[in-house]
C-alpha cells in the first residue's frame, strides 16, 4: 500500500536502509548528489559484516588477470581503500591465484565510514536505529513511509527513495516486495571469526598457515576437538603476533539454517563461540609459538555471507557472472569468482571469463518502482550471489544505486527510468572527490 505525504513526518529525499558497506556507500553518494538523506542501522557502529563480524579482507575492489593491482571501480571503492591504506588500516592487496585482495582492519573501515558520514552536507545518520516497517511507494511521485525503531521508540520518516542494504532484505520484506531466498540446505554456510594476539612470529607464516588448518583438522576428525571444527583458515593481519581466525561452521544439530531468524542466529553464535574456544585451548596446548596466545577481539555476531535478497528487474544469474555479461544499462562490475560456501569444509570456486556488468535492473526491486537494493540484497540468483556479495561490490553497487536514487528523487521520475549513462558519468565525477578523512 503507498503512503500519503504527512506534514508532521520527517521527509527525507533517500532512505537507506542497513549501514554496512554497500549503505555505507549508497548514503554517501546520495547526499553528495544533493540528495537529503538518511542512513538508519540498527547495530552501534557502521561496517556490517566487516564489524559485526570482523570480516577482514576486501575482495572484488582489482581488476583479476593483471600483473599488477589494478582497481577496478573509479569512485567510493577505490577512495575507502586508499583512505585505509592511509590509516594504517590496510596492509598491501595479496594475490590468490587470479585475483587480488586488499586485508583491512575492520575498526579503522568502521572509523572512516563514521567520520565520512559525520562530515557529509545533507547526510543524518542515526545508529542503533532498527527498520521494523516500511509501506512502499507504489509510483514515482508518492512517498514511502518508514518505521523505525530506537531505545527512545518508534519513530516514523518519508523517503522520496528506498535503498535496501539490510542484507537481509528488510525494507523489501517489510513493505510488501517480491524477494526470494535460497533452501536453507543450499544457503552458503555462516563464519564465526576471532583476533588472536601474542602469537609467536613464525608460528603461522607461510606453510606453517596451512600446516595449522590441517593440523586443526585432523584433530576434530579423530575426536581431539568437537567435530563441527573441522574448518578453520587463519591470516595474520600485518601486526606483531596478530591473526584473524575463521571458523566455518554446520549448522545446529538436528535444526535447518536460517539466518533470518534472530533467535537461531543467536543460539549458533553461542555454539560457535564454544567451538572457538575448545579450538583456542587446542592451539595453546598443542602448537608450536601458542602457548602465550590470547582473544583480543570476539565478533558480535556470527558472519552471514547468504539471506534473503529483493527480486529486481534485472536478474544476475550465474552465466551472467561467468561469461562476463556486457550490458549497456552498467552501473557497477563483479570481479570477484563465485565463491560457494554450500558445504562448511571447503568452498566451490568458478572463475568468469572476463568482470561482469551489474545493469540498473539489478539494483531496482521489480515490484516498487522507487525501492533500490545493493550488496547482499541486489537481485541474483543463489550461485551469482556467490560472486556479487564481496565487499568491493558492495561499496560499488551502493554508490550507484545512492546516484540514482538522489537523481530519480530530482526528477521525480521511477529509478530504472535514470540513464545508466548519467549514473557511470556521476562515479567518474565523484572520483575526483574523496570523503574520506
Ligand atoms: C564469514 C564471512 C566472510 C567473508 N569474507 C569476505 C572477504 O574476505 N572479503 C569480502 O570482500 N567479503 C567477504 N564476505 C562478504 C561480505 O562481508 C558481505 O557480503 C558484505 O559485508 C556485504 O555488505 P552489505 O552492506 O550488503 O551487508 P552487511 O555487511 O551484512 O550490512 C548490512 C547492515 O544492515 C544492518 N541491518 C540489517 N537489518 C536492519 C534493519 N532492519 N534496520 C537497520 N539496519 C539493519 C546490519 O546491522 C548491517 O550493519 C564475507 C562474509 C562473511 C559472512
Amino acid at each position: 500500500m503507498s503512503a500519503a505525504s504527512r506534514p508532521d513526518v520527517e521527509r527525507f529525499d533517500v532512505a537507506v536502509v542497513g549501514g554496512g558497506p554497500a549503505g555505507i556507500a549508497a548514503a554517501l553518494a546520495a547526499s553528495a548528489a544533493g540528495a537529503r538523506t538518511l542512513l538508519c542501522e540498527r547495530d552501534a557502529k557502521l561496517g556490517g559484516n566487516a564489524t559485526q563480524a570482523l570480516v577482514h579482507t576486501i575482495c572484488g575492489l582489482y581488476l583479476p588477470d593483471v600483473e599488477y593491482e589494478q582497481l577496478a571501480h573509479p569512485g567510493l571503492p577505490s577512495r575507502l581503500a586508499l583512505a585505509l591504506q592511509r590509516a594504517d588500516g590496510a596492509g598491501q592487496p595479496e594475490v590468490a591465484g587470479r585475483v587480488r585482495y586488499l586485508p583491512i582492519r575492520p575498526p579503522v573501515l568502521a572509523d572512516l565510514a563514521a567520520a565520512a558520514c559525520a562530515k557529509a552536507d545533507g547526510l543524518e545518520v542515526r545508529m542503533d536505529t532498527a527498520l521494523c516497517g516500511a509501506e512502499l511507494a507504489s509510483r514515482a511521485l508518492e512517498a514511502s513511509r518508514l518505521r523505525l525503531r530506537s531505545a527512545e521508540g518508534e519513530t516514523q520518516v518519508e523517503a522520496g527513495a528506498v535503498i535496501d542494504t539490510s542484507g537481509e532484505s528488510a525494507a523489501g520484506s517489510l513493505g510488501g516486495a517480491e524477494t526470494e531466498i535460497a533452501a536453507g540446505a543450499k544457503l552458503q554456510r555462516p563464519s564465526y571469526i576471532f583476533r588472536l594476539e601474542g602469537v609467536e612470529g613464525q608460528a603461522f607464516a607461510g606453510f606453517e598457515r596451512m600446516r595449522l588448518t590441517a593440523a586443526v583438522a585432523h584433530e576434530a576428525r579423530g575426536g581431539g576437538l568437537p567435530p563441527e571444527c573441522e574448518s578453520l583458515v587463519v591470516r595474520g593481519d600485518g601486526r606483531p603476533g596478530s591473526l584473524y581466525a575463521t571458523l566455518t561452521v554446520p549448522p545446529l544439530a538436528g535444526r535447518e539454517y536460517a539466518p533470518l531468524d534472530r533467535d537461531y542466529l543467536e543460539a549458533l553464535r553461542v555454539h560457535a563461540h564454544h567451538l572457538a574456544v575448545a579450538v583456542v585451548d587446542y592451539l595453546r596446548a598443542n602448537r608450536p609459538g601458542f602457548a602465550g596466545a590470547q582473544v583480543a577481539e570476539w565478533p558480535t555476531r556470527v558472519g552471514v555471507r547468504e539471506s534473503r535478497r529483493i527480486a529486481g528487474e534485472f536478474v544476475l544469474t550465474r552465466e551472467d557472472v561467468i561469461g562476463g555479461l556486457r550490458d549497456p544499462d552498467e552501473v557497477a562490475i563483479s570481479t570477484w569468482p563465485i565463491e560457494l560456501w554450500e558445504d562448511h569444509r571447503r568452498p566451490r570456486y568458478e572463475y568468469p571469463e572476463s568482470p561482469c556488468s551489474i545493469p540498473l535492473g539489478a539494483l531496482v526491486s521489480r515490484t516498487h518502482p522507487m525501492l533500490g537494493m545493493a550488496g547482499r540484497c541486489m537481485s541474483s540468483t543463489h550461485e551469482a550471489l556467490g560472486a556479487l556479495r564481496v565487499i568491493g561490490t558492495a561499496l560499488a553497487t551502493g554508490e550507484a544505486i545512492g546516484i540514482a536514487a538522489a537523481f530519480a528523487c530530482d526528477a521525480k521520475t521511477r529509478l530504472a527510468a535514470v540513464p545508466a549513462k548519467k549514473v557511470r558519468r556521476r562515479i567518474a565525477a565523484q572520483a575526483e572527490s574523496d570523503p574520506f578523512p
